[in-house]
């Protein structure tokens, strides 16, 4: 790195510090008001959602900006730099719109964000780093490395299963996602079985349990690089089949018995049965203290009564972890609830039912979807189906522990998801790279314009500071730590596959509206994203806003 390039950086960081400086204000000031007695108040809260979510999202851009500056060295590539830089004025700038926001809201002082408004160094990084001939200039280094942006240092299995997957997913998902999608069809076995033999189902299962995750920690980065590396090929045929089994995994290591530890967990791994999550409702989606479907106790088991919906996955699985009201008593909200495994046959078409001897019924139906089609996700009626109980999970002891089992595994499937956004993103950015040098525009390829070239940068840029913060906070997941980014990341990274899908399609012009363009395809399913997984205004009130809130209570001298 030249010596502009560092005082450039160095410019960068001190404005990052100062906006970081000004987001703490506003987020004690948002505190103190949802919380009169020092307690944060839900109601309060819920009457500054406006506040709160720009908080949240200022919260995404910071840090991930942060993360992407904060990688930069000596030895960092002149694009790894110009991409950082770039993101950095821009996040930095809607951060600044945020704060703008919450300053009205909350009559914060004028002079709250004059240490980076009124900081000439400020406008001039944003000229040097955003300018047009420095986003020409990233958008050509953009395009010769062919979308190659982001780049994480790993370790070399890290590495080595990076590369493998990728080639996997290039060489054998790409070319069945299109008829997966437009044919409506379910995962082929052509798809599944080596998945199976490349041991992607048992990475959340512990060695001893015969997966491939150590014993005594998680390894969340592999998850997200093999996610990320499959999403590129199909999100819905081959980078969304590890969530599954990661959030039943997880919730059978939180709560599950030994002996069902010790059953289920190698299945799970050598992914026969493959697995499905039945948490939403048709009532009830956010609010899952709410759900109703009824588990009634009989000899022997439990029988189910009620409705699920969204059931992705639900024809081929042979086993459904089923989120049950247990406790008949509405009033315990979420601590009625718990956890079920249902068994039943795999079906590879859009409907089933399973008939029991006893008179029990399971029906399932795929809803037509715009996108993410393969795994179909499906609505479920259960009536009278009769569940053993060994098939609770936890025994006597796991009753009324449903949620908190589930809970277990939302870190991994946040993570996860913001993986997905990142394989989604990379496949969109290498296509738009390869049509925008096809294609022939009034004379001349497309990507000689300078226009074509500022996009690209921005979706470069936006793409490599999502992948470095969700390998940073895999990292801390790993370290036992990062719970709320994991959140921040999947809201973020979800948002940007939604942007940088819509520009990629956009350089196709019309072809990128037609099916037969695999951008079309990333395009709808990326839309998917910020929707399961924690909706994006849920998570970023519930989870973000509120534990960055009692961050700031926690840190605040008490005589305030
Ligand atoms: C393709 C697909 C696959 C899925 N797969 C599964 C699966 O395998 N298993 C499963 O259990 N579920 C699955 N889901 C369901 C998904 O998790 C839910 O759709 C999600 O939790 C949102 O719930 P909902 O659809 O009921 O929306 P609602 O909860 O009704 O929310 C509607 C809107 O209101 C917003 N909102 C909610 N609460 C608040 C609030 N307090 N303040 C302000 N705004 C709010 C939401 O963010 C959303 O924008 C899937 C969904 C889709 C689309």
């Amino acid at each position: 790195m030249d010596d502009t390039m560092q005082a450039r950086v160095a410019a960068a960081r001190r404005s990052l510090a100062a906006l970081r400086a000004a987001l703490d204000d506003a987020t004690l000031a948002l505190a103190r008001r949802c919380s009169p007695q020092r307690r944060l108040g839900g109601k309060r809260l819920d009457d500054e959602q406006v506040a709160a979510f720009e908080l949240a999202w200022a919260a995404a851009d910071l840090l991930a900006a942060e993360t992407a500056v904060g990688l930069l060295g000596p030895a960092s590539s002149e694009l790894d730099t110009r991409l950082a830089l770039l993101f950095a004025v821009d996040a930095g700038a809607a951060v600044v719109g945020r704060l703008e926001t919450l300053q009205l809201e909350l009559d914060l002082p004028p002079g709250l964000l004059e240490p980076v408004r009124g900081d000439p160094a400020w406008n001039a990084l944003r000229q040097a780093a955003a300018g047009s001939a420095a986003l020409d200039a990233a958008g050509r280094a953009v395009a010769a490395a062919q979308g190659e942006v982001g780049v994480v240092a790993l370790d070399e299995p890290h590495a080595l299963a990076q590369d493998a997957f990728r080639r996997f997913s290039a060489e054998v998902v790409a070319p069945q996602a299109e008829a997966i999608h437009r044919e409506n069809l379910t995962v082929p076995e052509s798809l599944l079985q080596p998945l199976r033999e490349m041991g992607v189902f048992g990475l959340s299962v512990p060695e001893q349990y015969g997966g491939s995750a150590p014993d005594d920690h998680e390894d969340a980065l592999l998850m997200v690089l093999v996610t990320e590396a499959l999403s590129e090929g199909s999100l819905a045929a081959a980078g969304s089949l590890i969530t599954r089994p990661e959030i039943l995994t997880r919730a059978l290591l939180a709560g599950g018995t030994r002996e069902q530890q010790a059953h289920w967990l190698p299945k799970l791994a050598a992914g026969d049965p493959l697995c499905a999550i039945a948490i939403t409702e048709p009532d009830h989606g956010s609010d899952v203290a709410g759900l109703t479907l009824r588990a009634t106790r009989v000899p022997g088991g439990w029988k189910l009564q009620g409705a699920k919906t969204w059931c992705t996955f639900a024809g081929k699985a042979g086993v459904l972890m089923v989120v049950a009201r247990t406790d008949p008593d509405r009033s315990l909200g979420h601590r009625g609830l718990s956890l079920l495994l249902v068994e039943k046959p795999a079906f590879d078409g859009h409907d089933f039912v399973v008939r029991q001897d006893g008179g029990g019924l399971l029906g399932g139906r795929a809803i037509p979807t715009i996108g993410y089609r393969g795994m179909h996700s499906f609505d479920l009626s259960f009536e009278g189906f009769f569940v053993p109980d060994s098939h609770l999970v936890g025994g006597e002891a796991g009753l009324g522990q449903g949620f908190y089992y589930t809970m277990a595994g939302m870190v991994g499937g946040r993570m996860q998801t913001a993986a997905r956004a990142c394989g989604v993103m990379r496949a969109a950015l290498r296509a738009a790279i390869r049509y925008s040098e096809d294609r022939k525009v009034f004379g001349q390829a497309l990507v000689e314009f300078p226009l074509t070239r500022a996009k690209l940068a921005r979706m470069g840029a936006r793409l490599a500071a999502c992948r470095q913060l969700a390998c940073e906070v895999a990292r801390r997941v790993d370290g036992g730590e990062g719970r709320m980014e994991a959140s921040l990341v999947k809201l973020l990274a979800c948002r940007s596959a939604e942007m940088v899908t819509r520009e990629a399609l956009q350089l196709h012009g019309g072809m990128g509206y037609a099916e037969e363009s695999a951008v079309s395809r990333y395009f709808v399913d990326a839309r998917v994203l910020s929707i399961f997984e924690g909706a994006e205004e849920t998570l970023a009130l519930k989870v973000v806003a509120r534990s960055l809130l009692e961050r700031a209570l926690g840190a605040a001298p008490t005589a305030a």
